[in-house]
């Protein structure tokens, strides 16, 4: 394994030192008997700056090098202020570890606009990009820091499948696919198999997992495989647990972002606010009373908020400070959401949660009275004979529980101020893309 400094450890202040760093060459610059070479790696850029007077061999090969060659370089490390970062490297060893054999399609080491499908055909040429690399590094930043926090606080990781016979909601929204000599369909999902470990007692569980919807759509926030967080937990009170949760767990995940992916952010132009303060918790009537009153839009669904409203909402909280807002209570709900709880002025047990004014999360707490939860399934024409691998579950004993699935893809479309969903998946799906 070579030994080498990642780019983002190295500053002024090792003025003098020896070093090897390894990378793309990003950018060259010749001057005349003085080259300038832009080495990129995974954590950032430096300059290499080789002066023919001083190593006229090493000289010569960084004169043959072409944008994109892998190479290492060892050297001293020397304080300056024209250099960006304010640290440069002289050059002592210049090795070329892999050649470039074509010129990139698309720019890399310039900031020009290339439209969204292009980068998205070249995503491995995109994401060598320092911006595009960012949006991947921050990613990986707040999902460590995510998981961190359900470890920490008795949370235990599961796995469940991705194929199945039927999907958690039924619907049309489902891939089928041939199994063998069956039918089955990827997993939209993970609901029900949550609840069945919770009636286990498996009582705080997540998973990190991808999720499927044949859905056709048009939008800057949907994809057709996802990446979800899902969490469910037992022995609680009601929906306010699990917004706790949810709460807690998303705060902690912004602010280290905030704090240990400032190289990230400065790189994609994005201040983030840590949002420090209670979210506020307003009912699905007071939504639509703030959108009616305060912007005259009445969403088409009368069980629903429409994108749209979700924007406006977004915005009037983000104003007073809130970036995130649950919605709790919105009526016609799935079959396993509570309902209908006496003494409840709600109608049903379930929570969005916007943040900057989009959907991010849904969850709430869940049916565990099994009659209760065949009867609601009757009434919506779900046939509770389909569902005995879940129903038997709850035929033993089940704690009071709830949970909540958070779209990742979202969450880093919004933590890094990015206008679509497909820039925060390395290898997004759409009804038009299943390549590369
Ligand atoms: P929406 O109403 O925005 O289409 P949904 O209510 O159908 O979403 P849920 O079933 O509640 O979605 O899924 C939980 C979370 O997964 C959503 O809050 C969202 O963050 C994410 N999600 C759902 N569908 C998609 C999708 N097609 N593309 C990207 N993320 C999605
Ligand atoms: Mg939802």
């Amino acid at each position: 394994m070579l030994e080498r400094t990642y780019i983002e450890d190295v500053s002024p202040e090792d003025d003098g030192e020896e070093t090897t760093i390894a990378g793309h060459v990003h950018e060259l610059r010749d001057l005349g008997g003085i080259l300038f070479v832009i080495v990129r790696d995974g954590t950032g850029r430096l300059q290499v700056v080789a002066k023919e007077d001083d190593t006229p061999e090493l000289f010569e090969t960084a004169e043959n090098l072409d944008s994109e060659d892998v190479i290492q370089v060892t050297g001293t490390l020397e304080a300056s202020d024209q250099a960006p970062g304010g640290v440069e490297l002289a050059p002592t060893e210049l090795t070329v570890v892999s050649e470039a054999t074509d010129v990139p399609s698309i720019e890399i080491s310039k900031d020009v606009e290339a439209d969204l499908s292009t980068r998205l055909d070249e995503r491995h040429l995109d994401v060598r990009k320092p911006s595009t690399k960012a949006v991947f590094s921050l990613r990986s930043k707040a999902m460590q820091a995510m998981t961190d926090w359900f470890y920490d606080n008795r949370f235990e990781e599961v796995d469940t499948p991705e194929l199945s016979t039927a999907g958690a909601e039924g619907g049309a929204d489902l891939f089928p696919v041939v199994y063998y000599d069956k039918e089955a369909y990827l997993s939209q999902s993970p609901q029900l198999y949550k609840q069945i470990l919770v009636a286990s007692g498996f009582d705080r569980l997540f998973e990190v997992g991808h999720a499927f919807r044949a859905e056709d759509f048009g939008t800057s926030r949907h994809v057709s495989e996802i990446a979800m967080f899902d969490v469910e937990l037992g022995y609680i009170e009601d929906h306010n647990d699990v917004m706790d949760v949810q709460e807690e767990s998303l705060r902690h995940t912004i602010r280290h972002v905030a704090e240990n992916a400032q190289r990230e952010l400065e790189e994609l132009g994005v201040d983030l606010d840590v949002p420090e303060e209670d979210f506020p918790r307003i009912t699905f009537e007071e939504a639509r009373d703030i959108l009616a009153d305060e912007y005259d839009h009445v969403p088409e669904d009368d069980n629903d908020l429409d994108t749209k409203g979700e924007r406006l909402l977004g915005e009037y909280f983000e104003e007073q400070g809130h970036p995130a807002v649950f919605v709790v209570g919105y009526p016609d709900e799935k079959f396993y959401y509570r309902q209908d709880v006496e003494g409840d002025d709600i109608a049903s047990r379930k929570f969005d949660l916007l943040y900057r004014g989009q959907e991010l999360s849904s969850g709430g707490q869940r049916e565990h009275d099994i009659e209760r939860l065949k009867a609601v399934m009757r009434e919506q024409g779900v046939e509770p004979e389909n569902f005995e691998f879940y129903l038997d579950a709850f035929r033993y004993g089940v704690p009071p529980h709830g949970g909540y699935g958070l779209g990742i893809d979202r969450l880093v479309q919004q933590l890094a101020g990015l206008d679509n969903i497909k820039e925060a998946i390395l290898f997004p799906r759409d009804p038009d893309r299943l390549e590369p």
